[in-house]
């Protein structure tokens, strides 16, 4: 498992494969954990709105996202 900083508390902070790249929609190949403040997002592109995918299934993405936190 790699590791990163997280860009809100800059504490450690993991980087997960993202299940749904290469799905057709997913553009990013990693997402980003926090395990200080429970930040989630891209760990690439993040700051650029036009490459999040507008019909990702967000509701199995949170559902992703809590279960990686321990939620
Ligand atoms: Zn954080």
């Amino acid at each position: 498992m790699r590791e990163a900083s997280c860009p809100q508390c800059r504490g450690a902070a993991r980087l997960v494969s993202n299940p749904y790249y290469g799905a057709g929609l997913a553009v990013h190949r990693d997402l980003l954990v926090c395990l200080e403040c429970g930040y989630s997002g891209f760990s690439e592109n993040d700051h650029d709105p036009d490459a999040t995918p507008a019909s990702a299934p967000e509701s199995a993405f949170r559902r992703l996202l809590r279960r990686l936190r321990g939620d």
